[in-house]
């Protein structure tokens, strides 16, 4: 199985190169940002208390987070593999996902993380802003608190995957198609 984890900090721009590497290599994306909204579209409890959380720029507790992310992994039969799109995003995520592969009898293949700097990100979260319909993008402050939150639990992350020989930085500036182009070395280089 080829599973990737797509890192890197709000605005980097995971969720557009998920769209282009699902198709590439056939794989299954979840975005644990998408499964929320999903959710919350739909008016279920995971989804009102998700919400909570996502208004305010933090983040859905861990515990909630990771059965969640289980049961989608469950859920697909004979996957070729997938993309993890804005999970892990604590070190106790990233450990679970470590036992749910391993009890797959998979494990991570590599992590790529875009890397934006924080200006650009904030210029690219404001224009998503005015088409994405997402209140977490519309308001500075909850942007300032996304950008802070992952400073403090989710950059970190990346010593965990790091230690295992299996972090690769890619610089997430350019167009769309040279991202794609970098990723796609990356991937293949495995
Ligand atoms: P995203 O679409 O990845 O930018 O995620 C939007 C929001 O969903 C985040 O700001 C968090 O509130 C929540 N969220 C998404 N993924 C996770 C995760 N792995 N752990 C905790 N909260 C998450």
């Amino acid at each position: 199985m080829l599973n990737i984890i797509l890192f890197g900090p709000p605005g980097a721009g995971k969720g557009t190169q998920s769209e282009r590497l699902i198709e590439k290599y056939g794989l299954v994306h979840l975005s644990t940002g998408d499964i929320f909204r999903a959710n919350i579209k739909g008016e279920t409890e995971l989804g009102k208390l998700a919400k909570s959380y996502m208004d305010k720029g933090q983040l859905v507790p861990d515990e909630v987070t990771i059965n969640m992310l289980r049961s989608e992994v469950e859920k697909q039969a004979d996957p070729k593999g997938f993309i993890f799109d804005g999970f892990p995003r604590t070190n106790a995520q990233a450990k679970a996902l470590d036992e749910l592969l391993n009890d797959m009898g998979t494990e991570i293949s590599i992590m790529l993380a875009l890397e934006v700097e924080e200006n650009e990100l904030k210029e690219r979260l404001k224009k998503r802003a005015e088409v994405s319909g997402r209140v977490d993008d519309a308001d500075p402050a909850i942007i300032e608190n996304r950008i802070k939150v992952y400073d403090a639990e989710t950059a970190p992350v990346k010593d965990f995957y790091q230690g295992q020989g299996k972090y690769v930085g890619i610089d997430g500036i350019g167009s769309i198609d040279e991202i794609t182009s970098r990723l796609n070395e990356a991937i293949m280089a495995i």
